[in-house]
């Protein structure tokens, strides 16, 4: 994925942003690399050599972030274009500040072939406004009984590097061993979504004191914290990659606490939506009692789960950020809570949450919100030309923020294709100005180019 294409020869100058909140600086864009970084720049062609005038971006009071990467995003295409394609979900992840996102594999038919990570590559290429890396399927169809072809996927031209069954969880100890010893042959990484399928059979939400006052089956932390203590043994028996998918418990953090003071190689995420929100929303929220928006999978915890998360966010416990964006139609979302599909759209409110939750706190500063949201998912999937720097020579992916506003989430503009968001009407502070893409504006004052 290091091709530029795209660039177009967009020479841009980004006038006065504080470079990951520091001091202030202009920042000359030529041929989709950052070609200057200083005071007073003027780009022009009387300056030096270069194709022409260059267009001017004035981002004074602006943050410039490198471009975000996530690490996990449902596009639903191929088979779920009501919900998402790759065209609107591109859109909503430029929107949101992103230049890269990774692909999930439980589309229709499942990515668990070269075949179907090759036809998900090339319509991220076609869209042109965020680079797509397809998540190859682990096992056939998600099924959990053999393993898919994760070299083919690898050899393919989607260069496949991380896998996962995510929605479902690679259950079955043997294969996921194996899973890990094959992915070592091409620098692979196994994400899983970590969910002991027998503790959590029919569970609705949270186990704990507000499901027993609903009423609805619980889904206990213990489901998850067996299967993150389960594979980092075996991550570290065969000395292979592990990364896990949305941790959301406190106990998950004490084992991968506890994985990585051995050493072993072992990474996770946690999502803006389980740093901020939690279980008793299900019981007493603005939008009611029962509100199937506050469905999800891993559910919403409690307050004690939500303080360990940003902790270990904070403390490198845990690596990254990562949206699990999960469109869904209204009629998938807008019905009883048991019947309702699980699952939040986020793209479009990421930096907003982590700004809210991480850095309004004190928890971290933009230097750190660039590592967990650019730099470490873009390390982590082995994207090139992603979560570099701000620097002469880098790519020119780049997202200029304006952290001042706060404004009440209203989904009506939004690109996703879906409006399946907890945090309509909610205040959130932020808005992404502008986002380049190897230099090429993909937003331009917070509307799509
Ligand atoms: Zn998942």
């Amino acid at each position: 994925m290091d091709e530029r294409n795209g660039t177009g020869g967009h020479d841009l100058l980004i006038k006065g942003a504080g470079i990951l909140g520091g001091q202030s600086a202009d920042i000359l864009i030529r041929g989709g690399l950052v070609a200057e970084i200083g005071h007073g720049l003027e780009g022009g062609p009387t300056e030096r050599p270069g194709p022409g005038p260059v267009e001017i971006v004035e981002a004074g009071g602006l943050i410039a972030l490198p471009g975000l990467v996530d690490l996990h995003t449902h596009l639903r295409e191929p088979g779920r274009e009501d919900a998402e394609t790759v065209e609107t979900g591109t859109r909503a992840a430029a929107r949101g500040g992103y230049t890269a996102v990774h692909a999930m594999a439980n589309t229709d038919p499942v990515a668990d072939t070269a075949g179907v990570v090759e036809q998900v590559w090339r319509l991220g290429q076609e869209s042109g406004r965020c680079d797509v890396r397809p998540v190859g399927a682990v096992t056939v169809g998600l099924q959990g009984e053999r393993l898919a072809e994760l070299g083919a996927m690898a050899d393919s031209a989607a260069q496949v590097r991380v896998f996962s069954d995510d929605g479902k969880c690679v259950w079955d100890a043997v294969l996921m061993r194996r899973a890990l010893e094959y992915v070592k042959a091409f620098d692979g990484v196994v994400a899983q979504h970590a969910q002991e399928p027998r503790l959590t059979a029919g569970a609705q939400m949270n186990e704990g004191a507000v499901s027993g006052r609903l009423g609805l089956t619980g889904w206990p932390a213990v489901a998850e914290e067996a299967i993150i203590s389960r594979d980092c043994l075996l991550a570290a028996h065969v000395g292979s990659r592990l990364h896990i998918c949305h941790v959301s418990t406190a106990g998950s953090v004490e084992i991968i606490r506890w994985a990585k003071s051995k050493g072993w190689d072992v990474t996770a995420e946690v999502t803006p939506h389980h740093l901020l929100l939690t279980d008793d929303l299900v019981e007493d929220s603005p939008l009611g009692s029962y509100n199937p928006i506050y469905k999800v999978n891993p559910p919403l915890r409690t307050r004690a789960d939500v303080e360990a998360l940003r902790e270990a966010l904070a403390d490198g416990t845990i690596d990254c950020v990562a949206t699990d964006h999960a469109p869904h139609p209204v009629e998938d979302k807008e019905t009883e809570w048991a019947a309702a599909a699980m699952g939040m759209i986020g793209l479009e409110t990421a930096l907003a949450v982590v700004q809210e939750a991480m850095v309004e706190t004190g928890l971290l500063d933009w230097a750190g919100v660039a590592e967990r949201m650019s730099a470490a998912p873009a390390r982590i999937g082995r994207v090139a030309g992603h979560g570099r720097p701000i620097a002469v020579g880098e790519p020119a992916n780049i997202t200029l923020y304006d952290p001042a506003v706060r404004a009440a989430v209203d989904p009506a503009g939004y690109a996703s294709k879906s409006r399946n968001t907890p945090y309509e009407g909610l205040p959130l502070p932020g808005r992404v100005v502008a986002t380049f893409l190897r230099g090429r504006p993909t937003v331009l004052d917070g509307k799509l180019t």
